[in-house]
């Protein structure tokens, strides 16, 4: 088994040659380690080696690796589906949520969010039309960003997707890329300074998807290794 430190090592290896593929700065990439079914042990020794972003799909193993790690100042992501009846623990201990997909969610995650903080939030987006999967469609997703920007407590940000296992990563990405650019440019000024954030990628496909512009790469199985069972 490799240890977590040459993980790090041969991903940052891939990073910065997509990026430098791409003719992005490495900066313009962050890095997201995805820690689910991962011990708190894991997710303290990659804060150790400078690893500031983790995403957890599983909201109970989450909660106590937060509640563990609470002293390290990471930013913790929300990357699983979401039940309607779990969105106070997410609005409590989470900084960002990727996996939006519908107006009464945000609107519970709004009302549900302690007062001292906002939520980022991006909205997941359906991209390849994957009946297997959550997302808004690309037709919805623009009435569905506005309707989000009027909760205070919620600042959407971007967008993200999960591409299906038979989709073309490179076609997939710029897509996304596109649907993102378009939107920029037909939402209402006021979102425009927030406007930052496009979350795609993952092991097997992060050099593809930092090819087509994304911003935060979320990556498991090559920092961590196979997932524990
Ligand atoms: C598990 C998971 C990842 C990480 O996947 P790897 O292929 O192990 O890098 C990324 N995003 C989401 C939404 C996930 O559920």
């Amino acid at each position: 088994m490799q240890s977590l430190e040459d993980n790090q090592k041969h991903l940052e290896a891939r990073i910065c040659a997509a990026c430098t593929a791409a003719g992005r700065p490495r900066a313009d990439v962050t890095l997201i380690g995805v820690s689910k079914t991962k011990p708190i042990a894991a997710v303290k020794a990659a804060a150790a080696l400078g690893i500031t972003d983790l995403g957890e799909n599983y909201l109970d193993e989450a909660v106590t690796k937060i509640e563990a790690c609470a002293e390290l100042g990471l930013t913790w992501h929300f990357i699983g589906r979401i039940q309607s009846n779990k969105t106070r623990t997410i609005a409590q201990h989470f900084d960002w949520v990727h996996t939006i997909d519908r107006y009464k969610i945000a609107q519970r995650l709004n009302d549900q969010c302690p007062p001292d903080k906002t939520l980022n939030v991006l909205v997941q987006v359906n991209i390849d039309a994957d009946p297997a999967k959550g997302g808004a469609s690309t037709d919805g997703v623009q009435a569905l960003i506005n309707s989000i920007t009027a909760l205070p407590k919620l600042r959407v940000r971007g967008l993200m997707t999960i591409l299906a296992r038979d989709t073309d990563p490179g076609a997939g990405y710029r897509s996304m890329a596109q649907l993102f650019e378009q939107l920029r440019l037909e939402l209402d000024s006021q979102h425009q300074p927030l406007w930052d954030t496009l979350s795609m990628g993952m092991t097997a496909d992060l050099e593809q998807a930092i090819a087509a512009g994304s911003t935060h790469i979320r990556i498991g199985t090559a920092l961590f290794g196979a997932r524990d069972t």
